[in-house]
């Protein structure tokens, strides 16, 4: 019998990332999200810490909010412009960006050789949150590659879209609720040197 989650003892961007989805934080379908200036995104109950930590998963609309309000990913907080790093960024150039289909993050009028940082799905972080994360995670640990490194000044933003089909409550139109549309689940980063 499944038991209905229990507070953690673990603490919120201490403990755990504040990113860091919950066991206790299900998945709601589709709606409208004011992170995303009120497109369609996936929704997902908001209960950081019930239960246990997906460290594997983001939470949708933390996630969201963390890429455009440049909110640290561990702690929640913003992060001013003299204090955003990186750990997992990688070194990208705007041709090798574009040979793995990642150029629609992108602004156009690039130069293919024009060096980026490529943040994926992950803000950056305050100095003293990225020095506590690389000691504490054994994800960022494992990765050879991690360094840290200071995000750029300039970036662009682009939604990860999937296709879903939006559930018949949030739309008065049957018809509508019939069809697929294409909805933001994250939000791509990508610093611009
Ligand atoms: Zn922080």
């Amino acid at each position: 019998v499944a038991q209905p989650p229990k507070p953690s003892k673990l603490k919120v961007g201490v403990d755990v990332p504040w990113v860091t989805s919950w066991s206790g934080e299900e998945q709601l379908g589709v709606s409208r999200c004011a992170s995303v200036d009120g497109a369609l995104a996936f929704a997902q109950a908001d209960r950081p810490g019930l239960g246990r930590p997906l460290y594997s998963q983001n939470h949708v609309r933390r996630q969201r909010e963390s890429v455009r309000r440049m909110l640290c990913p561990m702690c929640g907080e913003p992060t001013p412009a003299d204090d955003r790093w990186t750990l997992l960024a990688k070194p990208e150039t705007a041709a090798s960006l574009k040979a793995k289909g990642l150029d629609f993050v992108l602004p156009p009028g690039l130069a293919p050789d024009h060096e980026l940082l490529n943040a994926g799905s992950i803000s950056p972080l305050h100095r003293a949150c990225a020095d506590r994360s690389s000691m504490l995670c054994p994800h960022i640990r494992g990765d050879i590659s991690a360094a840290l490194r200071p995000f750029p000044k300039r970036w662009s933003v682009a939604p990860l879209m999937v296709k879903a089909t939006p559930q018949i409550e949030h739309f008065r139109a049957r018809a509508a609720s019939q069809s697929p549309v294409m909805v933001i689940l994250f939000l791509q980063l990508c610093g611009i040197a």
